[in-house]
């Protein structure tokens, strides 16, 4: 067996293996490292690498990623799991979507991959990241959140060929409902197109809401998902589950709020509107309502922004477009 490193977890035999990887310094020098975790089945075969928080106050993601690794046994399992829980780690522990630490550049780091070894802090980190990744993984799950513990939809990478196959037969087997194959030119930077590009299959579940927005229910399920994606790529044995079929998109319409206020959502996830539907309600310091929010594009509610205050240019709401059910 050859070695598989990141960072000091190191697998050269089959069994679990916990490191760190180092993907940047502070500003007082000391290290920003990130955790890893390799298990190394018995035989070679897929790796599937995944990670989450991207984005530092999608919690649900990590909580999935620590779950899933500790079901699984290597004696049962062909090929690996590369799992890194906390990836913008700054992010993470400032209860921030991005580093602190990012000064001049973008700090979504999921708009910096592949990285730049030269470029800002956030995309210095994603090329440390995206190095060990484009060596390793024959397929990325990436997850996310949206911001209420409703949320449960999905990407994959649908830019042709094998990715598009590979990501389609992931996005079945996890099976959430609502996926979005997504074109290319859309989610540039992301890792999931990054990898894409660089032709591994890649998927993205938003499972779960901002910081404490999620249950442990939400764990669970998706822990049973992602060992079924783990079965239908062929590191664990045992029939795969087929899951209702997938309702997809055309692509999604991503509003921002077009003011600031007291703001009350009158959707949820997974309903349909139709363009011109009153989504939601701001209210003034007095409490009197003070104007309806609309829908801007009619289809499915992916996600929305729950209040109980907005400013002015957050994500109000995102809609997946022509919803067809296959
Ligand atoms: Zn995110």
């Amino acid at each position: 067996m050859q070695l598989i490193e990141v960072g000091s977890a190191r697998a050269d035999k089959a069994g679990r293996f916990d490191g760190a990887l180092k993907v940047a310094e502070h500003p007082d020098g000391s290290p920003v490292e990130i955790p890893v975790t390799i298990v190394r089945g018995a035989k070679d075969g897929p790796v599937m690498w995944m990670h989450a928080c991207v984005h530092g106050d999608e919690y649900c993601g990590t909580f999935n990623v620590h779950s899933f690794v500790r079901s699984l046994d290597p004696a049962e399992m062909t090929g690996t799991v590369i799992a890194l829980p906390i990836l913008n780690i700054t992010a993470f522990r400032a209860y921030h979507r991005m580093s602190p630490f990012e000064g001049f550049n973008n700090g979504d780091m999921n708009r910096c991959f592949p990285g730049n070894p030269n470029g800002g802090f956030t995309e210095q980190m994603a090329h440390v990241v995206y190095q060990h990744l484009k060596k390793y993984a024959t397929h990325l799950v990436d997850f996310h959140t949206a911001f209420t513990a409703d949320t449960r939809w999905a990407l994959y990478a649908d830019t042709g060929g094998d990715v598009s196959k590979g990501g389609r037969l992931m996005a079945e087997a996890f099976g959430y409902e609502n996926t979005l194959p997504t074109p290319k030119g859309t989610l540039v930077g992301s890792a999931m197109m990054s990898a894409a590009a660089d032709g591994i299959p890649a998927y993205i579940a938003e499972a779960g809401g901002l910081g404490t927005s999620f249950s442990m229910e939400t764990v669970k399920d998706v822990t049973e998902r992602l060992r079924n994606v783990a079965r239908a790529i062929g590191i664990l044995p045992g029939e795969v589950t087929k899951y209702e079929p997938l309702t997809t998109f055309s692509n999604f319409h991503w509003a921002n709020a077009p003011r600031g206020g007291l703001f009350r959502p009158s959707v949820r996830t997974g309903i349909q509107v139709q363009e011109g539907d009153v989504v939601g309600t701001y209210y003034n310091l007095h409490g009197e309502a003070d104007g309806d929010v609309t829908a801007p594009a009619s289809g499915v509610v992916l996600a929305y922004h729950p209040g109980p205050i907005i400013p002015q240019g957050d994500v109000l709401i995102h809609i997946g477009l022509n919803p067809q059910t296959a």
